[in-house]
């Protein structure tokens, strides 16, 4: 995880959010080819939405609601976790997430005197690895006592009344052995003020999903749609979490995007759309290169889903930290749209032409992560190889990338052998006018040819086109754009193609490229 973490600032995929500020913790900046990476891969997802379908059509609402949204689905009161905080630290932790640990436990006592002068007891429990002296833990109940405003003259005594053996126990900090606090509920919602004044009827919330704004215009979109049950709404975007802990990179963030699709289906039919939607989903998990094989279905049990959902599969990626979920499928039933249609008091059900009756239809989520998706397409496409240079013949370790050609930042880098050579350059240049329109391409003379082609390795491009002497002798006919830039346009034209995974060279005419690379691209 450490070299790809490595990787994303070195090539510009991923920076820390206010990096030279010391960052800011659970907010990411995506570079160049961060950006590049994270709007194909959103592209591809509306595309497979929107476009190759035509049962779903695409939405894009607001960050900021009305305050009654969140109260109607139950954000409001219900979206929290039970977090605990270590005294010591003040770091915080999900409840629920809390390292197991085992070893000695002490219950330490120590006499404090106070401001006034009276001499008082206080309670700390710290846990230590079997076999470690008491000392270390008074040394943590020291801590603690500092903490709570005693200085080391204030402390008189610290002894421990009773040790006891325990075994993955979750009520202790595991960065120092102190005991954490008990549970509070802790909502996730990032709160905020609409308008000038910060009163509690200004109150909302940054979205911590992009869901509620498909339930809440079911009514208009059905309008404006023109479809029949079944038929979804699609849309990407932001969400906030004011997460306990955000970790493990971007793969629990603060801000992050969503790619969500609600599809509404007739009653009964959940289960049937259920498994539709998770076969559908791994085979776009595999069309953006991570591979079947490398996804976890998890049917999520009874007792851990959503107290509305009447079915859930997590997918879920095997990151380096541990797998992990990618999306989650359920099957919502109606409640969502059966809060808001009760608190709104404004009908949201579905006339059914077939039927000559009226219902609420159910739905059945598939739920993504855009920036969890593309830290998965990272840490699969991530490989260090020993290979032969192409040059030198000498063997060497290569970092490279293998994104599916559809997803890769860059589709093809474009080389003039040599920089000093002007046919060389302006024949390159041409090249690189031609392709722009169709597809992001890098020009780039700086370097050997060796060197060059380990940089795109690394960002993981898949072609590189290398125009040469070769090519010069090829260029029987030569003629003039607008701009005054040569175009290369005889079949004979010719220019090395390099495969990134295979490192296989060919030759291609220069007039095959487009078509050539747009198959491969698309
Ligand atoms: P987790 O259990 O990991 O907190 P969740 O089950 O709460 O996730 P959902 O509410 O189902 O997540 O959100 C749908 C998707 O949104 C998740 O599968 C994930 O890809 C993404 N997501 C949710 N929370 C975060 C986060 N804090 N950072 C990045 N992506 C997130």
């Amino acid at each position: 995880m450490d070299k790809i973490v490595a990787l994303c600032k070195r090539r510009g995929f991923i920076f820390q959010s206010s990096e030279i500020y010391g960052g800011l913790n659970g907010a990411w900046d995506y570079g160049p080819l961060g950006a590049e990476l994270k709007r194909n891969l959103k592209d591809y997802w509306w595309k497979s939405m929107t476009q190759l379908r035509d049962d779903i059509v695409g939405f894009d609402g607001s960050i900021l609601m009305n305050r009654a949204v969140w109260k109607a689905s139950g954000h409001e009161a219900t979206f929290s976790d039970p977090m605990v905080e270590c005294p010591i630290s003040k770091k915080r932790f999900r409840a629920d997430q809390i390292e197991p640990m085992s070893g000695t436990v002490h219950h330490l006592r120590a006499a404090v005197k106070t401001k006034s002068g009276a001499i008082t007891p206080e309670h700390f429990q710290v846990l230590v690895p079997k076999g470690k002296p008491v000392e270390s833990a008074q040394k943590v109940m020291r801590q603690y006592l500092t903490v709570r405003g005693y200085a080391d003259t204030d402390i008189l005594e610290i002894y421990s009344d009773k040790s006891e053996p325990v075994e993955n126990t979750t009520l202790f900090n595991s960065e120092n052995g102190a005991q954490l606090g008990e549970p509070k509920v802790f909502n996730l919602m990032l709160k905020t003020y609409v308008g000038a004044v910060e009163s509690e009827d200004a109150i909302t919330y940054l979205r911590p999903e992009t869901a509620q704004a498909m339930f809440v215009q079911f009514k208009n979109v059905l309008e404006v749609a023109r479809k029949k049950l079944p038929f979804g709404i699609a849309q990407i975007g932001k969400a906030f979490r004011n997460e306990i802990n955000p970790r493990n990179f971007t793969f629990r963030s603060r801000e992050f995007e969503q790619m969500e699709l609600e599809f509404f289906i007739k009653p009964g039919t959940g289960p049937e759309w259920l498994e539709k939607w998770r076969e559908e989903r791994l085979a776009w998990y595999e069309a953006v290169g991570i591979p079947r094989a490398k996804i976890h279905v998890l049917t999520v049990p009874e007792k851990d889903r959503a107290f509305y959902s009447q079915g859930t599969y997590d997918l879920e990626y095997e990151f380096p930290f541990g797998i992990q979920e990618l999306e989650g499928i359920a099957h919502r039933g109606n409640y969502d749209l059966k809060q808001h249609q009760e608190h709104s008091g404004k009908p949201l059900e579905y006339f059914d032409e077939e039927t000559k009756t009226k219902y609420l239809a159910e739905v059945v989520e598939p739920s993504a992560g855009v920036d969890r998706t593309v830290l998965a397409i990272l840490c699969e496409a991530y490989e260090e190889e020993t290979v032969k240079d192409e040059e030198s013949g000498k063997e060497e370790t290569r970092v490279v990338l293998h994104f599916v050609p559809r997803i890769a930042p860059i589709k093809a880098g474009i080389f003039p052998l040599l920089k000093n050579k002007p046919e060389l350059t302006t024949l390159a240049r041409s090249i690189q006018k031609t392709l722009q329109p169709l597809m992001k391409v890098a020009y780039d003379e700086a370097g050997s040819i060796g060197k060059r082609y380990r940089r795109i390795d690394e960002e993981g491009t898949p072609f590189g086109i290398t125009v040469d002497f070769e090519t010069l002798e090829g260029v029987k006919e030569t003629s003039t754009s607008a701009t005054g830039a040569p175009i290369a346009v005889g079949d004979k034209d010719t220019v090395t193609l390099r495969h990134r995974d295979s490192m296989k060279q060919e030759r291609i005419a220069i007039a095959d490229l487009p078509a050539y690379l747009l198959t491969k691209v698309s």
